[in-house]
């Protein structure tokens, strides 16, 4: 007879061993990361960001090239946007690196460049919500507060069997989370709550019997721990199509700075979303000329390139051509740069893809 059947209905459980249990596991269990050297406020809110929406395996070396090229505030608020997103390339989410930055010049300016410690200073900086606040106040000044990230929602649905994580429920979880919190140990209790849910506690297949809060955690006893949380239905994301080019004169190409919200100060190569492909070079055309005011000559029209961002799927259909005549000079973001300064640039990632497909076939700019 299984564990379910003896435990049909849920249990009590005690959650006031919740701490103790957790904190030694921690404590003997924990990954040695690089952001887990230190507590010092900066090392933690960076890490903290980067962790963001991005698996700790992509973030290690990005966190190791940032720390030494910006090692503290100061150097953050002393840099370009165009430096910051430089280092953020790849990383995605573009709006952490140029809220940190905002965040840094304010700190520098208003707060004697010191990263303040209490909630309604920290919480009103540009990007900082309410997990980025638990989290950094909690690991670099210990205080009080929790840290709920998608891992800790996994483990706290399944301890105390919530299926639905409604508004009401994260409330629950939080006062659970905070009654039982170790509060000598706070920023240990969030990282140990959230290193479960990354190492053990995982959405598949939960290591249960090798969990530390197992004789605690209602999921297990139910023995169907994956059903909670309930799945939720993904959203099908759409897809669009884009036509670009890499537009060349000489040993140069054509590059513009994004002034849209979405992957706003990166750069780019001439592209522009289109709703079919009937006229595609001649759209293009025109659109080059309506916003650069130069004509072109078309080379190649190479097979689409495919990219997945956040919200929408791209097709990005790739034009080589040369630029034949300027008309106008039209006053926007863009330059002339050669291949050797592409690395200079911070670029959204479809155009390296675009880079290397130039790289194998025809590129000799
Ligand atoms: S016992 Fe299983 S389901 Fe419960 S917290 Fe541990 S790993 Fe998760």
């Amino acid at each position: 007879m299984g564990i379910a059947k003896n435990f049909l209905k849920k249990v009590k459980i005690n959650m006031s061993e919740l701490s103790t249990l957790l904190l030694e596991w921690f404590d003997l269990n924990k990954r040695g990361l690089p952001f887990r050297k230190n507590n010092k406020p900066y090392d933690v809110w960076v890490s903290e960001i980067m962790l963001q929406q991005t698996k700790v395996d992509t973030v290690i070396p990005y966190y190791n090239a940032w720390m030494k090229k910006f090692p503290n505030i100061e150097s953050v608020s002393e840099a370009s946007e165009e430096s910051v997103l430089k280092s953020w390339e790849g990383l995605g989410y573009y709006s952490r690196s140029r809220n940190f930055h905002k965040a840094a010049k304010i700190i520098i300016k208003n707060f004697n460049s010191k990263i303040p410690e209490s909630w309604d200073d920290f919480r009103l900086l540009p990007g900082v919500g309410d997990y980025t606040a638990g989290a950094v106040l909690s690991i670099a000044f210990n205080k009080s507060y929790v840290a709920v990230d998608g891992n800790v929602k996994r483990v706290m649905a399944r301890l105390t069997s919530r299926k639905k994580l409604s508004q009401h429920n994260l409330r629950f979880i939080k006062s659970k989370l905070l009654k039982f919190m170790d509060k000598n140990r706070a920023g240990d209790f969030n990282q140990a709550m959230m290193e479960l849910g990354a190492c053990v506690c995982l959405p598949r297949n939960p290591k249960c019997e090798q969990c530390p809060i197992n004789k605690i955690c209602n999921a297990y006893i139910s023995g169907k721990p994956t059903e909670y949380p309930a799945k939720v239905v993904k959203k099908t994301i759409p897809s669009h199509i884009f036509v670009g080019g890499l537009i060349r004169v000489g040993n140069k190409i054509l590059i513009q700075k994004r002034e849209e919200k979405m992957l706003n100060g990166l750069w780019e190569i001439p592209m522009k979303k289109i709703n079919d492909q009937k006229n595609l070079t001649k759209d293009f055309k025109n659109f080059i000329f309506n916003k650069y005011g130069i004509t072109v000559k078309i080379n190649k029209v190479f097979s689409a390139i495919k990219h997945s961002y956040s919200h929408f799927n791209m097709k990005l259909i790739v034009i080589d051509c040369e630029k034949t005549t300027s008309i106008v000079k039209k006053k926007n973001m863009y330059s002339w740069i050669e291949k050797n300064q592409i690395n200079n640039y911070p670029f959204h990632k479809v155009n390296h893809k675009v880079f290397s497909l130039f790289k194998k076939k025809t590129w000799n700019v």
